[in-house]
């Protein structure tokens, strides 16, 4: 097994709020882990800090077992190896579809317009969205506004994505185009690690669940431990709410 990202001993506070207390957690090269858990539990915070977005406050997060926390990473082009997929898509408002896909490949990978056109095309078929690409990214529905957020992080040729609860902020009819395209990610092989309350999806595709409550890695294990099989009382009674 090949570690992409192992986060050790990590701990993140706001003022006397612990949020993390000494987590150790690892995504492995073609792995899905799904993070579940209750709202405030600290899983946007895991994701925000593997992201950079967050700086602990102790504790080591290896990408390729290379500290990131050492400064010596630019987080832009740490960004491209490692990205992230958020609940409210993040998309430029005043951009089109194309535009949002094919920036950051002319920015920060230094593409020219007509490699990173091309890629931005390939990639919006493959969620779906290649017939929107000159839409304003703002007259899209919610779900195809995270297909076209879900293409833009792909154009960047990660080697992880992290999804933070990407279908928490959709109408129930659009949960399941996201999810199928994230499924179909996962069947190709591509390292994932996705905060979601989707069980079914979380059952389905992951190769380790991981159980948070209060700042804890409270229990982690395979679908099968986690779903079927739990050991720990909070994780049982986490999961009889799905039920
Ligand atoms: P989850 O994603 O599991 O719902 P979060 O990681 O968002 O949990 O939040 C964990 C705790 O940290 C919550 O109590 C939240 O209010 C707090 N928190 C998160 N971000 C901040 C921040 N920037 N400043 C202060 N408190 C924060
Ligand atoms: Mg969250």
């Amino acid at each position: 097994m090949e570690e992409v990202i192992q986060v050790k001993h990590l701990e993140k506070h706001f003022g006397d709020l612990k949020v993390l207390k000494d987590i150790d957690f690892t995504i492995n090269r073609g792995q899905v882990v799904t993070i579940i858990g209750s709202s405030g539990s600290g899983k946007s915070t895991l994701l925000r800090c593997i992201n950079l977005l967050e700086i602990p406050d102790a504790g080591e997060i290896l990408f390729n077992g290379e500290n990131i926390l050492g400064g010596s990473m630019k987080p832009a082009a740490y960004r491209s190896k490692v990205g992230m997929v958020f609940q409210n898509f993040n998309l430029f408002a005043n951009k089109s579809v194309l535009e949002n896909c094919m920036i950051g490949q002319i920015k920060v990978l230094k593409k020219s317009k007509e490699e990173a056109r091309a890629e931005a095309m390939k990639q919006l078929k493959a969620v779906g969205m290649d017939a929107f690409a000159n839409a304003s990214s703002t007259t899209l529905s919610g779900g195809q506004k995270q297909r076209v957020a879900i293409a833009r992080t792909l154009c960047m040729k990660p080697e992880v994505i992290l999804f933070d609860e990407p279908t928490s902020a959709l109408d129930p009819e659009m949960v399941g185009d996201v999810l199928d395209v994230m499924k179909k990610l996962a069947q190709e092989g591509l390292t994932m690690a996705v905060v979601t309350h989707e069980m079914q999806f979380a059952k389905e595709v992951s190769d380790v669940v991981v159980f948070m409550d209060q700042g804890v890695i409270c229990e982690q294990g395979s679908s099968d431990q986690i779903f079927n099989h739990p050991q720990k009382e909070r994780t049982k009674q986490f999961l009889s709410r799905f039920m």
